[in-house]
């Protein structure tokens, strides 16, 4: 059994936060220069040019992309043969996040008591998921997410009968209702089957992989290109001030399901989307 100090895991995740806070992935800095070549609206080029510029600012200055520097998502996949000693896998998680918020001077932005509503003060706690796999590494995702997009989210349980159509005229119906407020252009992140919690759970699991890069699945690739179509059909454009690039991208991750369910969740994510991946 490999053991790993959790310390390093602690130190992994301080870093991770800090340094997503500022510096985008090129998959986001790619798809955004995509959307600015092929954006119809002045209005909607022009933010888009500000969006990368921000960028820029963001990884030459190290200043945050964003004043929300969001949520602590943490997605942890723990090899069977892997044994975490000092703290628990919990608090070093937490210990990171603490630390790394803290050090990096990054806004608090989350209350400890959602009726009393008291900041915790350093973003803590962080929100972790955790799957068993074979191995003896761990593989951990953190992202910082925006609460404006994270508010614009739904969920649905649909009939089985409402089938394909009843899904994307959800999801549609679910970006057109958020409007500017969720910060376009926007990946969606859509989670369908599975149970009330499974399909929330894969909806934000479908929005760490890299931007734009669809399901390995025909038939679900096919739902991602129509449905992104259909959403820069909108023209609600970027910040909702008009145009065609509403979203960089459609994910969509499906789960087996009860033969009387059909549950849909839709998970937005911002322009801001702040990800990485480290293996211990
Ligand atoms: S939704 Fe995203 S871009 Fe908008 S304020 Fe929040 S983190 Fe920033």
């Amino acid at each position: 059994m490999r053991q790993i100090d959790s310390q390093v895991l602690t130190e992994t995740v301080e870093k991770g936060f800090i340094e997503i806070t500022h510096l985008p992935g090129g998959d986001l800095i790619a798809a955004l220069d995509k959307a600015r070549q092929e954006e119809d609206s002045p209005i909607g080029k022009d933010i888009l040019t500000q969006l990368l510029e921000n960028a820029r600012l963001g990884r030459e200055e190290q200043t945050p992309i964003c004043q929300d520097t969001g949520n602590s998502i943490v997605f942890m996949e723990i090899g069977q043969d892997v044994h975490i000693v000092g703290e628990t896998l919990s608090d070093a998680v937490r210990r990171g996040v603490s630390q790394g918020y803290t050090k990096g001077y990054l806004r608090a932005s989350i209350v400890g008591d959602p009726l009393e509503r008291k900041n915790t003060r350093d973003n803590t706690p962080p929100f972790v998921h955790t799957e068993i796999t074979s191995g003896d590494r761990i593989k951990i995702t953190m992202m910082a997410k925006g609460s404006g997009c994270e508010n614009m989210s739904r969920f649905k349980m649909l009939t089985p009968a409402q089938g394909r159509q009843g899904v994307v005229d959800f999801v549609v119906d679910t970006v057109l209702q958020g409007g500017g407020k969720p910060c376009p252009p926007l990946i969606v992140g859509v989670g369908i089957g599975g149970t009330f919690d499974m399909a929330t759970y894969i909806a934000k699991k479908s929005l760490f992989r890299p931007v734009g890069e669809h399901h390995p699945e025909p038939h679900v690739k096919e739902l991602e290109e129509e449905l992104l179509e259909k959403i820069n059909n909108l023209g609600l454009g970027p910040q909702g001030w008009g145009g065609r690039a509403t979203a960089l991208a459609v994910h969509v991750e499906t789960y087996p399901c009860h033969i009387a369910s059909l549950p849909v969740a839709v998970n937005i994510e911002c322009h801001s989307h702040r990800v990485k991946t480290v293996t211990i």
